[in-house]
């Protein structure tokens, strides 16, 4: 039943949904998510469920600026 007080919460944030995505991906370790080095992958700055840190944001522009595209 909804309403009535029930603190059950139906859906997360869109951050939080892709922490749950990302634990989801490394068998709930969450070690294993904050070791993660899929830059490329489309969760990556957010694998921690909150606004990526100046850190992960240097890390990104440093893996793009080396990247080199195929020929
Ligand atoms: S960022 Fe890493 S842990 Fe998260 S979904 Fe992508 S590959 Fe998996």
């Amino acid at each position: 039943m909804l309403g009535g007080g029930l603190m059950t919460k139906l859906y997360n944030t869109p951050i939080k949904t892709i922490r749950k995505k990302c634990l989801d991906c490394c068998n709930d370790k969450v070690k294993e998510v904050r070791l993660c080095q899929a830059v490329e992958c489309a969760l990556w700055p957010y694998r921690f469920g909150r606004r990526p840190t100046k850190a992960i944001l240097d890390t990104i522009k440093e893996f793009y600026s080396k990247k080199v595209e195929p020929a």
